[in-house]
């Protein structure tokens, strides 16, 4: 496995689930298309042909990851199109109807299906138990006659706690409703099997696993069927009009074969990292406290609640040192508690006290020692 470090001086990037660098030859792949695939892939003659066939083996690649098949596979915009369309694409098909989700979606569920409810369908919000998970025995109560979709997340983005999805799927298989999980977070980091799990759609994105931006895709099962969400011609099997961006399809390619290749290595890596960084920060302040299921989580985030002051504050402290984030979002100045945070029954308090670290493969345990250095300082000095 490559791995490659932003020059020392920089703060330590610690912000992973936000987004990642390249993985080592996806740019010159993507490079290398931009320079002369220029054709049309929607055109007959070879420069159109060039274009659809780098298309095509990018399918190949892609469907490789996640054990499906490359004409399961629709390229999209990104995560955010990717649900788009799997949520309002599996819910139009009917005029009203009862969909299940839980309280812990990225608001690219949580919108579409506020959508959903101004038109008439019902939406049911899963509770978390405290380590953020759902549980698959009342999402099975909650089903209805009229329950036309299921959508839940893989893993969280803010916390890592990775979700029962197999359980769900059978779940779902046995009383024929469409299962879409929004897989953002895992594909890439954590071996993802479209079959072990059962789902019918799953998204994928390859920004957050050392692939382009503003390009992703959804796995649609054979057999299930979906409403476009923009209408136009028929790429895409008529799921997605509009000229395909090739290239960043090339990286999003590219960036697949690449994680299936180092996924074991992958996960490896960050477990030792994460585990360290955790570790030595408990060393130096005992009193955070782990957001998220101990073990069912992604190997590479830490979700930390600083006793006693307020995770926007001490990122501000730490500008120079590591770039983060915290769970809470900003509005006008002022930082709300993650509603991820406080669904899993955490205080205001404690919400605007965490941070999230999520690491990546090209982290080193020389950033992490100077990263963990950092954040002690700064919180003593708070
Ligand atoms: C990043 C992310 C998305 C959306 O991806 P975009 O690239 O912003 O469209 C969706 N779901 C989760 C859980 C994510 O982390």
């Amino acid at each position: 496995m490559k791995r490659k470090t932003i020059s020392s001086s920089n703060p330590v990037y610690l912000d992973n689930n936000a987004s990642t660098p390249l993985a080592h030859g996806v740019a010159d792949a993507m490079a290398a298309c931009l320079k002369s695939n220029f054709g049309n892939p929607s055109s007959s003659h070879v420069y159109g042909e060039a274009a659809s066939q780098a298309i095509e083996h990018a399918r190949k690649q892609v469907a490789g990851l996640i054990n499906a098949k490359p004409e399961e596979i629709i390229f999209t915009s990104g995560g955010t199109e990717a649900n788009n369309l799997a949520i309002r694409g599996s819910a139009l098909r009917f005029k009203s109807g009862h969909i299940i989700s839980s309280c812990v979606e990225h608001p690219s569920v949580m919108k579409p299906l506020k959508y959903l409810e101004g038109l008439g369908f019902k939406i049911t919000y899963l509770p978390v138990d405290k380590y953020g998970i759902v549980d698959p025995a009342v999402l099975k109560k909650l089903i209805r006659e009229n329950t036309i979709l299921i959508t839940i997340m893989h893993s969280n983005n803010e916390t890592g706690s990775i979700q029962p999805i197999a359980e769900i799927g059978k779940t779902a298989s046995s009383s024929g409703i469409v299962f879409h999980c929004d897989a953002a977070q895992s594909v890439g980091k954590v071996p993802v099997d479209v079959k072990k799990l059962k789902v019918d759609l799953l998204t994928i994105v390859p920004h957050k696993f050392y692939g382009p931006k503003g390009t992703g895709a959804l796995f649609v099962k054979r057999g299930v069927e979906l409403k476009p969400v923009l209408y136009g011609a028929s790429h895409e099997k008529g799921l997605r009009p509009g000229t395909e961006n090739v290239c960043s399809i090339v990286g999003l390619g590219k960036a697949s074969e690449i994680a299936e290749k180092e996924l074991p290595d992958r996960v490896q890596l960050m477990k030792d990292l994460t585990g360290y960084f955790y570790n030595e920060l408990r060393r130096e302040i005992p009193g955070i406290r782990l957001n998220g299921h101990p073990t069912k989580r992604l190997p590479n985030t830490l979700n930390l609640s600083f006793p006693d002051i307020q995770g926007n504050i001490l990122l501000e402290k730490l500008k120079k040192e590591i770039a983060a984030s915290t769970g809470s979002a900003c509005h006008e100045g002022k930082h709300k508690p993650s509603s991820v945070l406080k669904a899993m029954g955490l205080s205001d308090r404690e919400a605007l006290s965490a941070l999230r670290l999520s690491l990546g493969i090209n982290n080193t345990e020389v950033q992490i020692r100077r990263a963990v250095k950092s954040i002690a300082e700064a919180y003593r000095n708070l």
